[in-house]
């Protein structure tokens, strides 16, 4: 890198102690610097000292009561990184792990994954250090009324619209949104993920995982394959994974392993995907209950061994860096033929060097698993419109805007002369429209 070195280092040097956001903003900077040397204009008028920068970021206590009348304290924050092609919009994640740096992180890659769906929504990100694992649904909502206590007075359905994440499902966004009706005295669109009664769009609990299947469909068939006979894995056995793996066995393909942050399932039958919904969705209960059900299945403890089944396909659908260096290496010494990236940046940059290298299919998540914001920005319009679509016009539209964002993403790595490499595709093609806005609306920010 010559050019956007010193962007990066400057950016390090002013964010210390944060990994994720230093690993984010490499990968992006490195496959920036062939636009640098086409738009002097645009490092002229520090739009990549501008774009690292987040617009406005917001760290706030949240105290609420548990059940044993003991005052517990989390601290919540929304970072609103980029608004040049509008509101900004990205999901609030409810983990102990969440701390300033990740949900930096997670806020840069929103804002080429907005721009990516081709849709008018900008970059943000949010969440809590809070736990909602063992809590009762009385003291998910005691913590989610107060979160929005704060919240409420920095979101609005046309300044920031956030949305689920990880620990953030239905139940979260139904406690988050009474309490912002309560306290603006206002019906908006001001959350994604709503349910279908209240405002919500069918097919946005689908939209990431089914996203994520279209995506790569289109991908493989690009490279003469499919889904079709593949054996897949799929990590995580969340929102994202649940609809990736419904959607990948819909295709063709059999998936033969899920986990959860405890351990991982494999079932050489393929998985069945009612009892996962019931055990996570319904009881909210570990995945080795699955072994009660289907007692030929085999329940590993600890989930990182996953990527030792040999398969076609990987989905890695859980979180950040769950694959390493070491997993890359024995997933394609075992086969596998392709991966898409379900969860954010859950390859390490080791890993996504070693895949590429390989030359198998590469599918970044901010490409991949666009389909989720996508379809929350469906239901803004929807909400906008006071109005809904079908399941089947949802879903239409979704599967379209991921076959667009894979062409759009490989186009743009054909044009600077790296056919194939998708990571490089996606960055530029989501940074492009970023810049273009930016530099047309002047030093605003
Ligand atoms: P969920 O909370 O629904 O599910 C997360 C799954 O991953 C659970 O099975 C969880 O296990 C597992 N998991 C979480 N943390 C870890 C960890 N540290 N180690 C191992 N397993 C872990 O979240 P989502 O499915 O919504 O999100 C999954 C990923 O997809 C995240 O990276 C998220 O940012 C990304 N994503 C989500 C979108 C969405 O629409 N929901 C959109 C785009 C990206 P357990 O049950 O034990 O907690």
């Amino acid at each position: 890198m010559k050019i956007l070195q010193k962007v990066l280092d400057d950016c390090k040097k002013r964010n210390p102690n944060e990994p994720e956001f230093h690993q984010a903003i490499t990968e992006v900077l490195e496959s920036l610097e062939p636009v640098a040397e086409k738009h002097p204009e645009w490092v002229e008028a520090g739009i990549f000292d501008r774009i690292v920068e987040p617009e406005r970021q917001i760290m706030f206590r949240v105290a609420w009561v548990d059940d044993n009348n003991k005052v517990q304290v989390n601290r919540g924050y929304r970072v609103q990184y980029n608004s040049a092609i509008g509101p900004y919009k990205g999901g609030l994640r409810f983990h102990p792990s969440v701390n300033l740096g990740i949900i930096k992180f997670l806020g840069f890659e929103q804002i080429f994954k907005n721009s990516l769906t081709g849709l008018p929504i900008g970059g943000g990100k949010g969440g809590s250090d809070f736990d909602p694992k063992g809590k009762s649904d009385a003291e998910v909502m005691r913590f989610c009324q107060s979160f929005m206590t704060e919240l409420y007075r920095h979101i609005g359905e046309n300044t920031d619209v956030p949305a689920g994440d990880i620990g953030v499902g239905a139940r979260e966004i139904g406690y988050l949104y009474g309490q912002y009706k309560r306290i603006r005295h206002d019906f908006t669109g001001v959350l994604t993920g709503k349910g279908i009664p209240w405002g919500g769009s069918l097919a946005r609990k689908e939209a990431t995982g089914f996203g994520l299947c279209y995506f790569m469909d289109e991908a493989l068939r690009d490279n003469g394959s499919s889904f079709e006979g593949k054996t897949v894995l799929v990590s995580g056995s969340g929102n994202v994974a649940t609809y990736a793996a419904q959607k990948a066995t819909e295709l063709g393909a059999k998936v033969v392993a899920m986990s959860d942050s405890n351990g991982y399932i494999y079932d050489k039958n393929g998985i069945d995907l009612a009892a996962i919904k019931q055990i996570k969705e319904v009881e909210r209960k570990r995945i080795k209950e699955y072994i009660n059900i289907h007692p030929d299945a085999v329940y590993t403890e600890g989930c990182r061994n996953i990527w030792t089944i040999p398969c076609d396909i990987a989905l890695p659908c859980a979180t950040q860096n769950e694959i390493d260096a070491e997993s890359a290496k024995i997933l394609l010494a075992n086969g596998c033929k392709a991966v898409g990236e379900g969860a954010n940046m859950p390859s390490t940059a080791e890993a996504i060097e070693i895949f590429q290298a390989s030359g198998i299919l590469f599918a970044p998540a901010k490409a991949a698993n666009a389909g989720g914001v996508a379809t929350s920005a469906l239901e803004m319009s929807q909400n906008s419109m006071r109005y809904s679509w079908t399941f089947e016009e949802v879903d239409a539209k979704l599967k379209q805007i991921m076959v667009n964002i894979y062409r759009n993403a490989s186009k743009a790595a054909e044009a600077y002369g790296q056919k194939g490499n998708l990571v490089m595709g996606a960055n530029i093609a989501g940074f492009e429209k970023v810049a273009q806005s930016m530099y047309a609306q002047g030093v605003a920010y």
